[in-house]
């Protein structure tokens, strides 16, 4: 995990603040997950296989969205993590660093793209329904008091949310987002929820150099490979590490390079780090 933290530094040392944060959670109504369990009688969380596999192909196809068709912007680079939530749904952290050109500076170029308020129901009749089945939080404080997030009679989320009449940027960059009192509201169970309680959930080839002692690098090799044979390659012993001290070995510019620098430069390719051209 260490090492995973270093990797997302490193890349933000060499691309800058991140852009976006999004999360991305496994549903268990997904139409082929039901599709697949619905005639066995059976629940999504009996078929771990089935759901992490239809989690990652949703998942492919929202960063093919965000890399490829650049729906957010050029992408620079992006860093995401998975964890498995209770009942063992895919539930993904993805962070976005985009280039100049496709930043989001001003309170209006931010509403562009990001929303807490609830769409219209006649103009946006899908995604208010979407809204109102996912992202409406509570109620809780004096309308119920039993909710986990009450702690000493404060919600400990800070819901529900103050009003804002407009997006502003705060002095540390963060954004606070629009929340107008625009008389839209879902009726939950007679308690009326507004915009005060929509919920918001705030490549460049940075390769990892794999440290390891003399003789304990990591060899790769297929099921039926004959291993008297590897073993005796003359580059058995080569890593990528090893090709790194030769670099700075025999190169005065590769000596002069820190790590993050190097890799900015040169390319790991047969046992060799190259000049990238
Ligand atoms: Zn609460």
């Amino acid at each position: 995990m260490d090492q995973l933290f270093f990797d997302g530094m490193a890349i933000c040392s060499m691309v800058g603040f991140l852009d976006f944060f999004l999360t991305f959670t496994c549903n268990p109504y997904w139409p082929e997950i039901q599709w697949s369990i619905s005639a066995l009688k059976l629940t999504a969380e009996d078929w771990p296989d089935i759901v992490t596999r239809d989690s990652k192909l949703n998942l492919e196809q929202l960063m093919s969205d965000l890399k490829d068709r650049k729906v957010l912007g050029n992408v620079l680079a992006y860093i995401y993590m998975i964890e498995f939530q209770k009942r063992g749904f895919p539930y993904a952290y993805i962070l976005l660093f985009l280039d100049v050109a496709s930043k989001y500076p001003s309170p209006a170029d931010i509403d562009g793209v990001i929303s807490v308020e609830m769409p219209d129901s006649i103009e946006q009749p899908q995604l208010y329904e979407y809204v109102k089945k996912h992202m409406m939080y509570g109620p809780c404080g004096h309308a119920n008091r039993k909710l986990p997030c009450m702690k000493d009679g404060k919600c400990s989320r800070y819901f529900p949310k103050k009003r804002q009449a407009e997006t502003v940027v705060d002095q540390e960059g963060y954004p606070i987002y629009r929340r107008c009192n625009d008389g839209k509201y879902i009726d939950n169970n007679d308690i009326a929820l507004d915009n005060i309680y929509v919920i918001h959930k705030r490549s460049p080839a940075v390769e990892r150099l794999y440290f390891h002692l003399p003789s304990d690098n990591s060899v790769i090799f297929e099921d039926g490979d004959d291993i008297d044979a590897l073993l005796s390659k003359p580059t058995i012993k080569e890593s990528m590490f090893t090709s790194w001290l030769q670099a700075n070995n025999i190169s005065q510019q590769a000596k002069d390079l820190t790590y993050l620098q190097f890799i900015t430069i040169y390319i790991h390719q047969q046992n060799k780090m190259l000049e990238a051209t």
